[in-house]
């Protein structure tokens, strides 16, 4: 196909014919609004024009030809940005000055408009704190349209500060932390178990993010505790000693003594060794409550450790015997249903709020929370009312065949001034026991 030479001269020809005639309307609609044309710039130039209220302000002819209605404007409604935002402007204005006028601020209006284009005044301005700043009218409203609180933006920030510290100060009070470093702008927090955490101030979501529930450690051990205890009532005893993760396996024990991975998210199953329904349904209970200490092989640490277990399975004093754990300080066996659980909640809540810290896991302590531990227990067994007092048991011979040491003598080693007695018959056997 070829191009007809004549054709394209025709375009041409019926363009200018066009646009001569949008360049007529442009003219016409700027006699409407009453603007003053200083110089025509083409349709697409960028022409300067000046309202009849004076605003000086550039558009190009094309922009306002192509507008939906370039001359049945409403007269409420003038295309000169200022002219339109003139009740806007002076609403604002009105609203900066009974701010400033509430807050102590001084105002001293400059030449300068702001960049919006609507024309609001830029104004020199002075806190009482004798902070300096610019503000305009568009300062002095929120989001929302109410007055601001706090016009200075260095008064705002120092507020937004002190309301950040303020929430720190009351973190710190309910989870019992402790300030370990302050800085201008944030607070280096430990955690009642001693992990750090950095607090800052400077942003809302950084304010909003300080919460009791701060600690991720914590809350790591938190959700170990919980998985300890959904497990206890499977019948199995968490080996591992912290949490690894929900779709990690973590070492445990069934009832029979069957060593596994158990895995938090799926737990349903308990013992993959034991056969289904073993138990006839049910679990069996823990009915023992003890105390053991020794060195923790695993943290090297002098450790004692309170638990509970069950008279015919699980084999927990055997196992700690076997970890460094082997001085039995308490065993109560053939607890009614429940109360070991209920006991041993007791005394782990009573270490937490003494502000014990465990060495591992959840439930093992250092060896000086031991009077501690036999105060909770022997205070619990106090409080309960109706509870047929129980002797203490302890057998040197079940620990002595559970330990495989090569030189055996006493391994028991039962301190009457740390023991509870809640029978007085007993002390003579305890007194028998220690030799
Ligand atoms: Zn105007
Ligand atoms: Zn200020
Ligand atoms: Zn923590
Ligand atoms: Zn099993």
């Amino acid at each position: 196909m070829t191009v007809d030479r004549s054709e394209l001269r025709d375009v041409s020809t019926e363009a200018a014919v066009h646009i001569a005639a949008l360049m007529d309307l442009f003219r016409q609609a700027c006699r409407l609004q009453e603007w003053t044309l200083e110089e025509e710039r083409g349709l697409t130039g960028w022409t300067d024009v000046r309202c009849k209220a004076g605003h000086e302000f550039c558009l190009t002819a094309l922009s306002l030809v192509s507008s939906p209605r370039p001359f049945g404007l409403d007269p409420s409604e003038p295309l000169c940005k200022k002219c339109r935002n003139a009740e806007w402007v002076a609403e604002c204005l009105a609203a900066l000055k009974s701010v400033a006028k509430a807050q102590g601020v001084s105002l001293t209006a400059t030449d300068e408009r702001d960049e919006s284009g609507e024309g609001h005044v830029v104004f020199a301005a002075k806190c009482p704190k004798a902070h300096r700043f610019e503000a305009t009218g568009r300062d002095a409203t929120n989001w929302r349209g109410e007055p601001v609180d706090i016009l200075c933006p260095d008064c705002r920030e120092a507020a937004a500060f002190a309301e950040g510290f303020a929430k720190i100060e009351a973190v710190l009070r309910e989870t019992r932390s402790t300030v370990a470093k302050r800085y201008r702008n944030a607070a280096e927090i430990r955690c009642h178990r001693g992990h750090l955490h950095t607090f800052y101030v400077d942003s809302h979501q950084e304010r909003e993010a300080i919460r009791p529930d701060f600690c991720g450690a914590c809350d790591k051990i938190a959700k170990f505790q919980k998985f300890s205890e959904r497990a206890k009532d499977l019948g199995v005893t968490v080996l591992e000693s912290q949490w690894i993760a929900a779709s990690r396996a973590h070492r445990a024990v069934c009832f029979a003594g069957h060593e596994f991975g158990l895995i938090p998210n799926k737990m349903k199953r308990g013992c993959p060794e034991c056969p289904r329904g073993m138990y006839g349904g049910t679990v069996p209970p823990h009915d023992v409550y003890y105390i053991v200490s020794g060195l923790d092989a695993t943290t090297s640490r002098e450790t004692v450790k309170p638990g509970i277990s069950s008279g015919s399975g699980y084999n927990r004093l055997r196992q700690h015997a076997e970890d460094g754990l082997s001085v039995q300080h308490l065993r109560m066996s053939g607890l009614p249903v429940g109360m070991a659980r209920k006991l041993e909640k007791f005394v782990l809540d009573g270490l937490d709020k003494g502000g014990w810290l465990s060495t591992r896991g959840t439930e093992y302590f250092p060896a000086a929370a031991l009077p501690d531990i036999m105060d909770l227990a022997g205070e619990w067994f106090t409080d309960q009312s109706g509870l047929a007092v129980r002797p203490i048991v302890v057998d040197p011979s079940d620990v002595y065949d559970a330990v495989t040491t090569p030189q055996p003598p006493d391994v028991v080693d039962l301190d009457v001034d740390t023991a509870v007695v809640f029978d007085s018959d007993d002390v003579e056997a305890i007194a028998a026991l220690t030799r």
